[in-house]
């Protein structure tokens, strides 16, 4: 166990730690070492109902929905300065986790301080509106609270991600229950007990760690979910989306892309090769972001193949935990296994590994889930590499002779999450941004979001916004009231 963090940590609920119905409990491992990091406890279908109770009573009895948001606001300003004060643990912590390096974890921790401070910004802006009507009448509309939000995080942030949907409903007067991933609960759980301290009531932020099978389908099928918002795999996705179509519920879903990043010939090929690199190799690949599909220009095809492979074999790898280390390893063993499945279907399939391809062949590392950044050429575009998503540091390269065909293929994808695009062109930029079926497109640069930005898929990226003001919307409805003055008349239209 690390000196670092608890050896053992409950679930949260109620504001109280409780170690769940069964009493288990089950070990986190380090991803650099695959060494035990601290055991948690792992809930059940009784401990998701027993969560969704308190919520649902603290929902209706601690005043969190009927304050004035900017009591709200208050608390989660509160709990970001708190989080600021204390990023380099939280940062730590995810890395121990996770696996990601420290300067990525700080980014996260950052990142979860921003969306935390923005929403907090809105809680007391949730407006409704008057309409005209017809006759001596008043019609307005109010914005209220769903109720009890459920919101299902996966691995790869772990407490950017959960926090993303979470911090906007709360500041929309939600209470929530959040099932993070069985493999990196740690921050999340940590976060829990942060905001309590910061003055959010207890049962309006429960944590219950445990299997999602059981778990996160207990937590939408309870009566009390009036909302799920749900980050993960499309198969996952897909059994949720059934799940809340049977309670009729609103759903948010964001299940990854296989994001196409062209690049044009007049493109400048360094900035390129930079943002390629950083968008396939950031987080060691594990974004659902993630540029996996260069597509260039037949032209600087080589040039460019040569620049990014070059970047590729710079990468230093290690724990997380160390200055020296570029890119950490895998979140887990299974992940090394399926990332490494694709790059050897792609030589099946007459695929040229240009570079990396295998795990490290570094001793020293050789107990965790290091994989080398892999660039994969001459790739059949029907292949499993280029049509899946890997969720590992492996570029596919594609390329492409007019712009309209490097669209074609940049749209041929059942995904539509992210798309980037190289050229110094304007013109070209902006005909191309409006082509590309994605719900994100970043023109010269990595894909790129911040908390106050629309997050959003098309196709079977996604359902609904995170993010932005929408996102915010997200977890309110929208109640008309009209008013019949009894001054005349009433008339219809
Ligand atoms: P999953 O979709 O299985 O896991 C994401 C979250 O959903 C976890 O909290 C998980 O819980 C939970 N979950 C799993 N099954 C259910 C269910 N039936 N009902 C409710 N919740 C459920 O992703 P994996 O971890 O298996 O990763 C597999 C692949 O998914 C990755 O390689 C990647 O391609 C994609 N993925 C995409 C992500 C994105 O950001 N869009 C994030 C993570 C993965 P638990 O794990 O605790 O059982």
């Amino acid at each position: 166990m690390s000196g670092a963090i608890e050896d053992h940590v409950d679930l949260f609920i109620g504001g109280q730690s409780v170690p769940g119905a069964r009493n288990d409990r089950r070990p986190v491992l380090n991803p650099a070492t695959n060494a035990p990091l601290a055991t948690t406890a792992v809930g059940s279908a009784d401990d998701a109902h027993h969560a969704m109770e308190v919520a649902d009573r603290a929902y209706r009895e601690s005043g969190w929905a009927a304050d004035d948001g900017a009591r709200r606001a208050k608390a989660l300003y509160r709990l970001a300065r708190s989080l600021e004060e204390q990023s380099e643990a939280f940062a730590l912590l995810e890395t121990l986790n996770m696996g990601k390096t420290l300067k990525e974890s700080r980014g996260d921790i950052g990142y979860v301080v921003r969306t935390l401070e923005y929403v907090a910004g809105l809680a007391d802006k949730i407006e409704g509106e008057t309409i005209p009507v017809p006759g001596s009448r008043l019609d307005y509309t109010l914005r209220e609270p769903l109720g009890v939000t459920v919101h299902i995080a996966p691995w790869n942030y772990p407490l950017l991600l959960a926090v993303r949907s979470v911090a906007p409903a709360l500041a929309a007067g939600n209470a929530v229950v959040l099932k993070p991933a069985s493999l990196t609960p740690l921050t999340a759980l940590k976060f829990a007990r942060l905001a309590k301290e910061s003055g959010v009531p207890d049962g309006i932020l429960n944590v219950v760690v445990g299997s999602g099978s059981e778990v996160g389908e207990a937590l939408v099928v309870d009566p009390r979910c009036r909302s799920v918002s749900f980050t993960g795999s499309a198969d996952v996705g897909r059994r949720i989306a059934a799940l809340a179509a049977e309670r009729i519920i609103p759903l948010t879903l964001e299940l990854g892309g296989k994001s196409p990043v062209l690049v044009c010939p007049d493109a400048d090929l360094d900035r390129a090769a930079k943002g390629i690199a950083f968008g396939i190799f950031g987080n060691a690949g594990q974004m659902c972001w993630a540029g996996s599909r260069l597509i260039v220009a037949e032209s600087v095809r080589d040039e460019l193949v040569r620049k990014v492979s070059a970047l590729a074999e710079g990468y230093r790898l290690g724990p997380g935990v160390e200055a020296t280390s570029d890119m950490g390893p895998l979140v887990s063993s299974d992940q090394v296994e399926r990332v490494l499945g694709f790059v050897q279907d792609a030589r099946d399939q007459g695929a040229r590994v240009v570079v990396g391809g295998a795990r490290s062949d570094d001793p020293a590392l050789s107990a965790g889930n290091f994989v080398r950044p892999t660039v994969v050429a001459d790739v059949p575009v029907e292949s499993r590499v280029v049509r899946d998503e890997v969720f590992g540091p492996v570029l596919s390269v594609l390329s492409f002779g007019s712009i309209d065909e490097g669209v074609r293929i940049a749209n041929d994808t059942r995904y539509g999450l992210f798309a980037a695009l190289w050229t110094k062109d304007l013109a070209t930029g902006l005909s191309m941004a409006r082509q590309l079926e994605a719900g994100m497109v970043s023109v010269n640069e990595a894909p790129n979001t911040f908390p106050q930005t629309p997050f959003t898929g098309y196709k079977e990226s996604g359902v609904g916004f995170e993010q932005g003001r929408d996102a915010i919307y997200a977890y309110t409805r929208r109640k008309n009231v009209m008013i019949n003055l009894g001054g005349g008349k009433p008339r219809k239209a």
